[in-house]
């Protein structure tokens, strides 16, 4: 969500803040803004919409920030746009100020006035008051007094190569290179410019001064920190297709088949030494990463008998949970950032649970407080629908699943032998795209869609329903097909598309029986199997899948779902890339 950059550079940073901000668009925002710091003071250019609109005549000034703001506080506006002013500071900040309205009262009644409706300009409206000629010792005794999240990058009039940053629990890295001293929301939106980058924590501030990056902690002591080279993984590939989504689908195999390596090369003995002792077991996450813990529940329960707690991130940690010491908690979140898979994760830990991360980000906040981390190889995720990650998602899982679980197991070697399957299958699925058109086609106009399945093909089906929601703004469910005429059966009428994935041999009589019955209802019925039964179906619509074995479907069945969604979206036309009101890595609650 959002995204901040602070830059010193050797020579006129203007352009290299511009496309820094084009590189974090993909994270979501609904105004953009930039102030260079030179010996005239500040240049600031601000504006709604996007970051286009900052284009023109170059600012001048060799330090400056940038900034794409989501709004939280005050509709998006010029005026709402960071940087915001005050005095001899400009700041921009990602978060929200959540005692903002009480220091906005104080500082009303002192007489301070206001040009915007943000909580962010209470920040630096505080920093000018506190300023006392030291400008870190501002930034620092202003930020002990906000409570919320925040990621901020400052600058100061009196001090023209200097930048003051802030993180707490919004993302933030630093990043250098032979000309330029960086922060930044993240290390893919560096690609291209900075060689090697650190990450900050919660609580750290980071000072570009004197052609250096220092972290420091609030007294301004110095902490150690190594900056590592930005690595493949983090690199922003450049786009072939129209549209990052497509790219993405179209990245799947190789996405699967580094994970797969990465995988193979990391140790998971300590984490299944935690995960035996485990008193239980839980899953955390939101969204689409919410439907990989459900799969992973599905896999652990089936295959090993343990039972695994799952619930949505945002309820876990308001439901004082039956987590405690010793108990393993699974937290998948692609970005490693999202605001309420993080609180989850720290609640548990705080009762002494093990944490183990599944992350797509090796750099972050939820990697680097887990005891126990995955890092999947997808590479960055630019479209705010995610594709390849939760197919990631479930390669991780489903090889954690294994290996902490399966060693009572027979089947273990196998299974890991099946998992090489995986990227082939997943090229082969997209030998389904064509039909996924015609069908993208035929349901273009529908006003809403469900989609059914049994045991893991549950979750594919939550998953293609989402996809359908975020992208093609068509109202869709993901249904266990055996709860159908329990309710919703009731708003079955002519033509009314119900899909159904049925990849488990053994259900799929089931599954096709609950088709039957919405079909002899008027429904339009579409069907998904590998299985050789797929053949006499009587489903309108008929979608062969590539096999793997049953356990792995979910990873390959949700492929043509996914490039369905983006059919509809582009035939409906949308941009699959920007859903309304959607960002990529939720990092507010
Ligand atoms: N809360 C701030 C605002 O509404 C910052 C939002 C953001 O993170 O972009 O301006």
């Amino acid at each position: 969500m959002c995204g901040i950059v602070g830059l010193v550079a050797k020579d006129n940073c203007y352009s290299r803040i511009l496309s820094t901000l084009g590189r974090l668009e993909y994270r979501g925002y609904d105004s953009a803004g930039i102030a260079l710091l030179s010996e005239k003071g500040f240049s600031v250019r601000k504006k709604k919409g996007g970051v286009s609109n900052l284009a023109g005549e170059p600012l001048a000034g060799k330090t400056g920030i940038g900034h794409t703001r989501w709004a939280t506080h005050g509709a998006p506006s010029d005026a709402n746009a960071h940087p915001h002013i005050a005095g001899k500071f400009a700041l921009v900040h990602n978060g929200i100020v959540e005692n903002y309205a009480a220091l906005k009262a104080e500082l009303l009644r002192e007489g301070e006035t206001f040009l915007s409706e943000t909580d962010s300009e209470v920040i630096v409206k505080l920093i000018a008051r506190a300023y006392r000629g030291d400008f870190f010792a501002a930034v620092s005794s202003v930020c002990a007094r906000l409570e919320g999240a925040y990621a901020i990058a400052v600058l100061c009039e009196d001090c023209p190569e200097e930048i003051v940053c802030a993180k707490y629990r919004s993302p933030l890295v630093a990043g250098v290179s032979c000309d330029a001293l960086y922060v930044c929301s993240d290390a893919p939106a560096l690609s291209g410019e900075a060689d090697a980058i650190a990450a900050a924590r919660d609580g750290e501030f980071i000072h570009i001064r004197d052609g250096k990056i220092t972290f420091c902690d609030r007294e301004g002591n110095r902490l150690e920190r190594a900056f590592t080279p930005v690595t493949e993984q983090e690199r922003m590939r450049d786009r072939r297709r129209g549209t990052f989504m497509e790219e993405e689908i179209f990245d799947i195999p190789r996405a699967l088949s580094d994970t797969l390596a990465a995988l193979r090369r990391t140790d998971f003995a300590p984490c299944a030494r935690a995960m035996r002792s485990a008193g239980k077991v839980f899953a955390v996450a939101c969204g689409t990463a919410f439907h990989a813990a459900l799969a992973f529940k599905d896999t652990v329960e089936r295959e090993v008998k343990i039972p695994v707690l799952c619930h949505t991130s945002s309820e876990f940690r308001y439901r004082d949970p039956l987590v405690g010491k010793g108990d393993l908690v699974v937290a998948v979140s692609q970005s490693g950032e999202t605001a309420d898979t993080l609180e989850a994760a720290r609640l548990a830990r705080s009762r002494g649970a093990y944490i183990l991360a599944i992350t797509n980000v090796a750099r972050s906040s939820l990697a680097s407080l887990a005891d126990f981390s995955v890092a999947m190889r997808a590479g960055p995720e630019i479209a705010v629908a995610a594709t390849k990650s939760y197919n990631c998602q479930l390669l991780c899982l489903y090889y954690v699943a294994a290996e902490l679980c399966f060693f009572r197991h027979t089947r273990y070697p196998a299974y890991m032998a099946e998992l090489s399957a995986l990227p082939a299958a997943a090229t082969a699925a997209f030998g389904t795209f064509s039909a996924m058109d015609s069908l993208a086609q035929r349901l273009q106009g529908a006003q809403g869609m469900y989609f059914l399945g049994r045991d893991a093909d549950v979750r594919t089906a939550a998953e293609g329903a989402l996809k359908v929601k975020e992208i093609a703004y068509v109202f869709a469910e993901g249904y266990a097909a055996g709860e159908l005429k329990h309710g919703t059966l009731a708003l079955i009428e002519d033509g009314f598309p119900v899909l159904a994935v049925a990849t488990r041999a053994d259900l799929f009589r089931k599954t096709e029986n609950a088709l039957e019955e919405v079909r002899s209802r008027g429904a339009y019925t579409a069907l998904f199997s590998q299985c050789e039964a797929i053949s006499e179906s009587c489903a309108d619509f008929k979608c062969r899948l590539p096999a793997v074995c049953e356990a792995l479907m979910p990873i390959i069945a949700v492929i043509p779902l996914q490039y369905f969604a983006l059919r509809m979206c582009a035939l409906r036309g949308y941009d699959p890339d920007k859903p309304r009101n959607l960002a990529k890595s939720v990092t507010v609650e």
